[in-house]
């Protein structure tokens, strides 16, 4: 049943207007788990000082509510930065098993994202998403911590679209 806005004074109708907002529970979750990113951390090479710096006090994470992990049982999203070879895919895969849903991954750099300045190597996997699924790739070598940030904003409004109209974004 609709409230009948018209039947009530003007002055209070401008109230409630301003201070009463209509939502639904799925996007009031998906603002919240935006805005509470739990990352496991994932420094395979180079690119995880540019990650460490993202949560040093120069760039201070935390202010957007990500808080790195160590166990993968309280992280819901999955910052893989560095070369990703061969033999460590396995465990990023059972790492990425771990996690409970719902759950998100970023391919930092361009080795994460596809190989690269080894993309030629026998033993480096040519792209993280070759072993779990990728919703935002950065990249660079190494992209810096503003880029990370950058990345995991993108990742917020990823969340926020899709609590909102129910579609799949499938990576940015
Ligand atoms: S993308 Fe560049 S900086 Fe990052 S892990 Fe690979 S080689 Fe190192």
């Amino acid at each position: 049943m609709e409230f009948p806005l018209e039947s009530i004074r003007p002055e209070e109708r401008q109230e409630l207007e301003r201070t009463v907002f209509y939502s639904t529970i799925e996007q009031v979750k998906g603002w919240v788990r935006s805005n509470s990113l739990w990352p496991l951390t994932f420094g395979l090479a180079c690119c995880a000082i540019e990650m460490m710096g993202a949560g040093g006090p120069h760039y201070d994470f935390d202010r957007f509510g990500v808080m790195f992990r160590t166990s993968p049982r309280q992280a819901d999203v999955m910052i893989v930065s560095g070369t990703v070879t061969k033999k460590m895919a396995p465990l990023i895969r059972r790492l990425y098993e771990q996690m409970p849903e719902p759950k998100w991954v970023i391919a930092m750099g361009s080795c994460a994202t596809a190989g690269g300045p080894y993309v030629r190597s026998y033993s480096v996997v040519k792209g993280v998403d070759q072993i779990v699924p990728v919703d935002v790739y950065i990249p660079g070598c190494p992209p810096n911590p503003a880029a990370l940030i950058y990345g995991v904003m993108k990742l917020q409004e990823k969340i926020r679209y899709e609590a909102k109209t129910g579609k799949q974004v499938t990576n940015l």
